[in-house]
């Protein structure tokens, strides 16, 4: 560890670091920059869980690439489907790097020691996934590349063990609480992060050339998801409240197959090999919807057609408000040994055997499309069109954008492996060739502000029932479809709730493992985002993707055919709610795809 020195704040001890490069996060996409990082340049990695428990270890069901193992494929098919999947929102040559790079990302992984699930002639093998096919939608192609329905855990644990293997220096259980910026000749620039050590309640400033940000996504700013309790956004809201843009904030994916009543997903992968959907008199009712693909549709349309199965007075179950994933006749050597997690949480979490019985799913949040944005290397936006020097995103806190309005299914995973690797290249590219901006006096200042404030405050208010107050607002107002009314109705929420959240107090005002602490700090972050989200869906007065109005059912490229750039530029307690937000455009890259209707 290279600590420079030791100071005093108050009643904060601060401990001074300098790195060339600091990554903060330490998933899937921070781990795979460090390994690309570390070799070259002195490389630290903050996250606030120790690596392997990031949620990247939760992914089930696969990572695409164009392989061609089973059948014949092509990147150019894996472009097409991804931005037509995206609802023509993805900027195409970013999209065409991700599916050129798949290639090589998945060779990467398989040579740092990634045990694949295999072919009988020893090739990785693949299944399908939604949206995923050959020759423009012809037919489903299996382009997924799996560990059983452990995917993520093996990518994961592999990511880590090269970590080590490189000496990547971790710092964990470490929450990075701000980003330092420094005035040089008039313009901001990133100098630092500020973390807190969770064992000790001490303050650490990091001073680094490149700060790359891989904090993941912030689906628990609703109830039902499929995220883990750490998904706050924090990195996002630091960003945010910096004065830097986040893009289309308003796209947030929800997957079909939450088990019911409780979000825990179900992979895409079953459906993959082979379980189909089914209502309450056990019709395949995708066939309806999306009859050339059917259930291997893009998650938006799915999990649409589930709501409106539902609506429709069709749901199964003692309330009607679920439908069946079927996957009786997949056999139990199937699900046993290509799907067994997802088997057993069937069978703990509902009581029910996916062997003999179908499983009731509702969909689940689970997937921001926006995030901060970048260019196609990395590179963090300060607008439409300029970058801030020295900072880099990448994962689901970034927004390249490669996933549209709606992500497909395993694009996720290949996400976080070409661009963290991309980010951890530009991160030592620029850190080589410049020298530390220097950091301004007392940069820990902001944060002791933050703690002190969450620590000291004697109001009633209590931070779980604000957040639990938070995300029913958003799964009632601003979740698979969408109203101004709904819409308007989370604003006022949030707003009222982000007042009463200046009111409320902790129980623990102690300095070692202050959880309470970093809860109410965590929300925080997640009310910030959660009204960037819902003033972003207010001003997009159409259908898109993971975005459906159901007062403006149609896509509208004419008006919409372009990213959402989202800026605070005032006080969010002043005006109506969303006044303190300014929104922009940034266009949308064509490359050789013209948008046109969506159908599978
Ligand atoms: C249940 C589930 C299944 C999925 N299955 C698939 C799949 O099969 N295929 C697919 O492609 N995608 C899948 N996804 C999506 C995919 O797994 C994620 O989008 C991806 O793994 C995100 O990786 P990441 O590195 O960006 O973030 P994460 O893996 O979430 O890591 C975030 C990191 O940031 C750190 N961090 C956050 N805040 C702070 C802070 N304030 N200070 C310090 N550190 C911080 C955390 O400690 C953590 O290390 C799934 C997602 C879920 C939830």
């Amino acid at each position: 560890m290279t600590e420079t020195s030791t100071t005093t704040n108050g009643s904060y001890t601060v401990h001074h670091h300098e790195y060339d490069v600091v990554i903060v996060g330490a998933g899937g996409a921070g781990m795979r920059a460090a390994i690309e990082a570390a070799p070259h340049a002195h490389t630290a990695v903050i996250s606030k869980l120790y690596p392997t428990r990031s949620h990247t270890g939760a992914a089930q069901g696969g990572m695409a690439a164009a392989l061609s193992n089973l059948e014949e494929d092509s990147w150019e098919w894996h472009t097409y489907d991804t931005v037509k999947g995206g609802d023509f929102l993805a900027d195409q040559d970013a999209v065409e790097i991700l599916t050129k790079e798949a290639i090589d990302a998945v060779i990467d992984l398989e040579n740092m020691g990634l045990p694949f699930n295999r072919t009988e002639d020893g090739h990785i093998a693949q299944r399908r996934f939604g949206g995923h096919t050959r020759e423009h939608g012809k037919a489903p192609v299996r382009r997924s590349c799996y560990a059983a329905d452990r995917t993520g855990h093996m990518i994961l644990q592999t990511l880590y063990q090269n970590c080590v293997k490189h000496k990547v220096e971790f710092f964990n259980e470490y929450y990075a609480l701000d980003l330092v910026m420094t005035d040089v000749d008039g313009e901001q620039r990133p100098s630092g992060v500020v973390a807190y050590e969770l064992a000790t309640g001490e303050i650490h400033v990091f001073h680094a050339k490149s700060i790359v940000f891989a904090t993941g996504g912030f689906g628990k700013m609703f109830k039902t998801t499929s995220n883990a309790h750490t998904l706050t956004g924090d990195g996002v809201g630091i960003i945010w409240r910096k004065g830097l843009p986040l893009e289309d904030i308003e796209f947030f994916q929800f997957h079909p197959t939450g088990l019911a009543g409780l979000g825990i997903l179900l992979t895409e992968g079953a459906r993959g090999e082979g379980a189909i959907l089914r209502n309450c008199n056990g019709e395949r009712f995708m066939e309806r919807y999306a009859p050339t693909i059917k259930d291997l549709a893009p998650r938006d349309i799915v999990a649409r057609s589930i709501v409106q199965e539902v609506q429709e007075g069709r749901g199964a179950g003692p309330n009607k408000d679920y439908v069946y994933l079927d996957c009786t006749h997949l056999g139990a050597e199937v699900l046993e040994t290509k799907l067994p997690d997802i088997t057993e949480f069937a069978r703990t979490y509902l009581g029910v055997d996916p062997v003999t019985q179908p499983v009731p799913v509702y969909p689940t949040a689970h997937y921001a499309m926006g995030g901060i944005p970048t260019n196609n290397n990395a590179e963090v936006l300060r607008n439409a069109k300029d970058t801030v020097p020295g900072l880099y995103a990448a994962g689901e806190c970034a927004c390249v954008s490669v996933h549209g309005a709606n992500r497909l299914g395993t694009n996720s995973l290949l996400d976080i492996n070409v661009f963290g690797k991309r980010a951890g290249r530009q991160a030592v590219k620029y850190a080589r060739t410049s020298e530390f901006v220097p950091l301004p006096e007392a940069p820990e200042q902001g944060v002791i502000d933050m703690l002190e404030h969450v620590r000291n405050n004697t109001g009633s208010e209590s931070i779980a029932q604000i957040r639990k107050e938070l995300q029913e607002t958003m799964d009632t107002n601003a979740q698979v479809f969408r109203t101004e009314e709904t819409l308007q109705q989370a604003a006022k929420d949030v707003r009222a709730l982000r007042l009463r959240y200046k009111h409320a107090s902790i129980h623990d005002h102690g300095h070692r493992f202050n959880t309470d602490l970093l809860e109410a700090v965590e929300l925080g972050f997640l009310l910030d985002l959660a009204e960037v989200l819902i003033t972003a869906a207010r001003n997009r007065k159409e259908s898109r993707g993971g975005h459906m109005r159901d007062d403006y059912p149609k896509r509208d490229d004419a008006k919409y055919l372009k990213h959402t750039m989202a800026y605070l530029t005032g006080d969010p307690m002043s005006g109506d709610p969303g006044d303190h937000i300014t929104l922009g455009w940034k266009p949308v890259v064509i490359t050789r795809y013209e948008p046109k209707e969506r159908k599978y």
